[in-house]
């Protein structure tokens, strides 16, 4: 299959051209030719096929044409060697427990998937290892660290502001052995970010070793992302929810916890496959840039401001573009599928309360952001998901905060720790960056 940009001002790229490049020379995002519709005779027994089953099959309809079956089904084996539980919260509602993985957040799963696809395209030029350069302001760095991790053909770079992690954030990027190697900049996210952009436009550099970015944006990531849409319809069912209750056809909607619009993007995108969903919820916290645009109809991008959902605090959701181009552009058209919601982070902590006093069950703050909105808006007769996305240990504080309740560290550091190298140091300059990716 060819991959085009959303800008379509560069020319169109085979998957392994949009996967080492990551964002397109024109500045859009990749974006698969076409969405191959999965036959309606899958959905008759999806209730009793596994986590990894389902995967494949949604995987090989994208990627079949690109990767070879055996290759693919290993490495969708490799990425999903953790449950995704759908865990029934009351009559109509569900969690999807995406935080199973390492890291204790979805973004596990994009992250194993995408380092899998460049160790198995490093690998069809044997001797040379590829360098993957990210640069982190937080929990993106631990999902690669622990996603690339040992993958062959593959030497990881992670670049973070010295002084801008958290002592856990920082222990996530040390695993042992020399295949992930943390740099702490003297500077701010800022620097780290144009010191990777600076590798890249460095044409010498590039003739000597073969580089690419586990950037958020790039198609690799999102693509394992679908899988968990078809998977939680699977489980719905297999629940003893019935697809045909309600007289629109589908009953299932997915609430959504929304920054960058990766989910939101994957689950659009799994509809347009034919997973019957009714509609999605794209829960924002308060930089509802997103929400804003479903009402009113305008993207009107702007700083972000700190909440409590940290990895939702975007004002300028990148995979916005996606969404476009999926609707050609019609507002009209993404409202009849997409609603949105704005939490507060007293909404969040409120509803993290409210679970634990009536069920039980834990909610880290980004995951009650979305439970939340699908309170307000499910209405009656629908089925709702809501995307869990991260461990609520990874908020332990918060969580404690509004239910009196101590969340045992899961993700804590552990001994595997004590024989990790010691992080490199270096300044902003280029140099010292350049010096250590050839060395
Ligand atoms: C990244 C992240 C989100 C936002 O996901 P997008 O796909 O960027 O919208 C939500 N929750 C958690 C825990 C995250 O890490």
């Amino acid at each position: 299959m060819k991959y085009y940009s959303t800008n379509r001002q560069s020319p169109e790229v085979s998957l392994r051209e949009a996967v080492m490049r990551g964002l397109a020379p024109d500045g859009g995002l990749y974006m698969p030719g076409e969405l191959p519709s999965i036959p309606k005779a899958f959905f008759n027994n999806i209730s009793s096929m596994s986590l990894s089953d389902i995967a494949f099959i949604v995987a090989d309809r994208m990627l079949g044409s690109d990767i070879n079956s055996s290759v693919l089904r290993r490495i969708v084996a490799e990425t999903f060697s953790f449950d995704i539980p759908l865990v029934q919260i009351d009559d109509n509602v569900y969690s999807l427990e995406l935080f199973h993985g390492p890291t204790g957040a979805f973004k596990d799963i994009g992250a194993r998937f995408l380092a899998r696809v460049i160790s198995h395209y490093s690998g069809q030029a044997p001797g040379q290892k590829v360098k993957v350069l990210v640069a982190t302001s937080g929990d993106s760095g631990a999902a690669v660290a622990a996603g690339f991790h040992g993958v062959p053909g593959i030497e990881t770079y992670i670049l973070y502001p010295s002084g801008g992690l958290s002592r856990a954030q920082i222990s996530a990027l040390s695993l042992p052995g020399r295949s992930v190697t943390p740099i702490e900049v003297l500077g701010t996210f800022d620097d780290c970010q144009r010191l990777v952009k600076q590798a890249f436009i460095d044409s010498s550099l590039r003739r000597e070793v073969a580089i690419t970015s586990a950037n958020s944006i790039n198609i690799a990531r999102l693509l394992p992302q679908m899988c968990y849409f078809f998977h939680g319809y699977a489980s719905l069912l297999a629940h003893g929810e019935r697809q045909d209750a309600s007289p629109s056809g589908s009953p299932v909607v997915f609430s959504i916890p929304s920054g960058n619009l990766g989910n939101l993007t994957a689950g659009l995108m799994s509809m347009q496959m034919g997973l019957p969903v009714s509609r999605f919820i794209v829960a924002n916290n308060v930089n509802n840039v997103t929400v804003d645009y479903l009402h009113e109809g305008v993207l009107k991008p702007r700083r972000a401001i700190p909440t409590v959902a940290k990895a939702m605090d975007v004002g300028n959701p990148s995979n916005i573009t996606r969404i476009l181009d999926l609707f050609a552009g019609s507002h009209a058209a993404i409202t009849r599928v997409v609603d949105g919601y704005t939490v507060s982070d007293r909404d969040i902590k409120g509803t993290i309360s409210l679970s634990h006093l009536s069920s039980g069950y834990l909610l880290d703050p980004h995951s009650a952001a979305a439970l939340c909105a699908l309170r307000s808006r499910l209405s009656p007769g629908e089925k709702g998901i809501f995307l869990a996305t991260a461990h609520p240990a990874k908020s332990a504080r918060v969580v404690a905060e509004a239910t009196g309740e101590k969340v045992p560290p899961v993700f804590e550091p552990t001994s595997r720790r004590h024989n990790a190298p010691p992080h490199a140091r270096i300044s902003g300059s280029y140099d010292a960056l350049r010096r250590l990716i050839v060395n």
